[in-house]
């Protein structure tokens, strides 16, 4: 999508802190992280919400959520625990209308866990 701010960076057009990227999908910091760690994760293909996908996009979730969790471990946080939060939609509080997986955690206690915005 001509633009699309994530589009961009998978494009290399924007600069991004890239954490992880394969064929289908990107990964990267967030640019206001809400927590310690804040990784967006994302398809390459654009796919603007959770609302588009469709039975074609099984494999594709499957690997979101499996992509997070090898994130979780490099980022340090899978022990520890994190977050996975998807926005849908402006009511939901999605901003860009490109699908991404939001990976939160590295908080040092409970009282710090509180992300503005999320549940
Ligand atoms: P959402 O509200 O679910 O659409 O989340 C969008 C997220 O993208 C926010 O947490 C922003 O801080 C983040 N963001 C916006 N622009 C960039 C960028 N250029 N690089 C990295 N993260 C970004
Ligand atoms: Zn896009």
């Amino acid at each position: 999508m001509n633009n699309c701010i994530f589009c961009k960076i998978i494009n290399k057009e924007t600069p991004a802190e890239i954490v992880y990227e394969n064929e289908q999908i990107i990964a990267f910091k967030d640019i206001k992280p809400s927590a310690p760690v804040h990784i967006l994760i994302l398809p390459k293909n654009h796919i603007p919400t959770v609302n588009h996908l469709g039975e074609k996009d099984r494999e594709l979730i499957g690997e979101l959520i499996l992509t997070a969790q090898k994130i979780a471990k490099t980022q340090g946080v899978k022990e520890t625990g994190y977050k996975l939060v998807f926005n849908v939609g402006k009511g939901g509080g999605q901003i860009i209308d490109h699908l991404h997986l939001h990976l939160l955690g590295g908080w040092p206690n409970e009282k710090e866990r509180n992300v503005p915005g999320m549940p």
